[in-house]
This record gives structure tokens, sequence and C-alpha cells, in this order.
């Protein structure tokens, strides 16, 4: 059994983000990126599955500009077998994505994709939903928890109300949530291991996926600045502030 993962590289979690000057987007440059925090999560489930015996293979897929091969290099020392590099500069959208990593899975045939439930940079939580559909696969999103049964993969997902237990056919397209595990730091042997894992380059070309942009970004901006608090002194004051100052009661 083979699992494929797709990894994203995306402004670091830590990061303040800070909104360009011409409102054309968030700045870049000198920020410091990292993998997609679900898709932490989502490369560790694959290194767990192939731990305990049922997967035999397991791939890493980034799609972006050059140094996503960092991003691919951190799944590699996690523990990843090998890895593979879609590369363009251009800024790529979710259905691209999708049918981007819709050729790979023709190349590759992997049992299951695992992704993240949404990047944290576009926060589109659509990628998944739409790779599953281009591939005509069952999908199985927000996960955690999820069990190999056979042909099947068994995913609980988090719902309004509850838990949701659904069993998907293989091949199958899974999205994970946050509670699905806690990723491993990879350790320095295996950063150095897997500097000599094999990365194979591709252009959206080479697929013959049309990358050109749909939606265009009007403006971006920062949320609306909040005023200070104050600490009122009791219950009066308090009455007193929202009946005369705020005027909400
Ligand atoms: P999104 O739909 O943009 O919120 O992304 C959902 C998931 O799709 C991410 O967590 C990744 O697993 C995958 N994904 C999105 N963009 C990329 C990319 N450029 N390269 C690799 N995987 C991606």
């Amino acid at each position: 059994m083979k699992v494929l993962v797709a990894v994203k590289r995306v402004i670091d979690y830590n990061v303040k983000i800070r909104v360009k000057s011409d409102n054309s987007g968030v700045e870049t440059t000198n920020v410091k990126m990292s993998m997609n925090p679900f898709d932490e999560i989502a490369v560790e489930e694959a290194i767990r599955l192939k731990e305990a015996g049922g997967v035999d293979e397991t791939v890493a897929v980034s799609i972006g500009p050059a140094r996503c091969e960092e991003t691919i290099r951190t799944a590699l020392a996690m523990g990843v077998d090998r890895g593979i590099r879609i590369e363009t500069d251009a800024g790529i959208e979710p259905l691209a994505v999708a049918k981007m990593l819709k050729e790979v899975v023709g190349k590759e045939a992997p049992d299951l994709v695992l992704m993240g439930k949404q990047a944290i940079d576009d926060d589109c939580n659509q990628t998944g939903q739409m790779l599953a559909a281009l591939l005509g696969w069952a999908q199985g999103c927000f996960v955690s928890k999820l069990d190999i049964e056979g042909d099947r993969v068994k995913v609980t997902r988090e719902v309004d109300g509850g838990l949701e237990t659904d069993v998907l056919k293989m091949p199958a397209v899974v999205t994970v949530d946050l509670r699905l595990n806690v990723p491993r730091y990879a350790t320095l042997p295996n950063i150095m291991k897997a500097k000599k894992k094999t990365i194979e380059t591709m252009w959206p070309e080479d697929l013959g996926v049309d990358i050109a942009s749909r939606l265009t970004i009007r403006s971006v901006t920062e949320p609306p600045r909040r005023d200070a608090g104050s600490i009122v002194g009791g219950v009066s004051e308090l009455v007193d502030k929202l009946r005369n100052e705020a005027k909400v009661i």
C-alpha cells in the first residue's frame, strides 16, 4: 500500500502577518516559512501507518517555488520515503493544486492521499475535496482518527454535536484535523539521512495542467484595530458606562 501526502509551504504560524503596503497581499519577503501545521499531522499519520506495517511506501508532494524543497526535506526527515516537487512561482489556487495532485496520483497510484484540512495561509479548505471530486474517489474530511481495515479506511470526524464514523473504500482522500496525532520532531540523524533521499522535480507544463488564476484579489487589509479595554471599579460603574458611554442598554 502506498500513501501520498500533500505538504504546503506557508508562513510559519508563529509569525505576525504583515499586509503589503499596496494591499495586494501579505508580506512574505524575509518571513519564516514552514510546513502547514495540518500537513505535519498528515505526514505523521503516514509515517505511523508505515511503522504499523500496513504501508510499504510514503511519498510527500509539494507545489510552489523552489524553496518548497525545504518543506519536503522536513517531511523526509520526519520519516517519509521520498518527495516530489512541482515547481512554480505563480500564485496557485486550490483547483490548480488539485488538478496537479490528480496528475501525480495518476503517475504514483497511491491507495490513500493524506492532506491537511486547510492551509493556514489561504484558509481555503478546498483542495482535498476538489481532488477527491476530480479523481472520483471517496473522501473523509476533518479526520481526527484513522484506521486501515483491509481495503477500507475507517475515519472519525468531529462534527457539530458529536463524532461521525465513516468507512471509505480505498483509494481515498483524507484531510486531517488537529486532534489526529502530535507530529514528531525530526532528529538530527534523520535530518542527515533525509539529505540522501530522492526528490523528483516536475513543472506544471509536464503535467499538462492550466494553472491560470481564476480569482482576482481586490484588496487585502488588516483587521480593524480594537480600542484598548478599561477596568471598571464595580457593577454600578459598568452599568453607567454601558448606558451612558456605549449606549447599549
Ligand atoms: P487549502 O484547500 O488551500 O486550505 O489546502 C488544504 C490542503 O491541501 C493543505 O493542507 C495541503 O495538504 C494541500 N495543499 C494545498 N496547497 C498545496 C500546495 N501548494 N502544495 C502541496 N499541498 C497543498
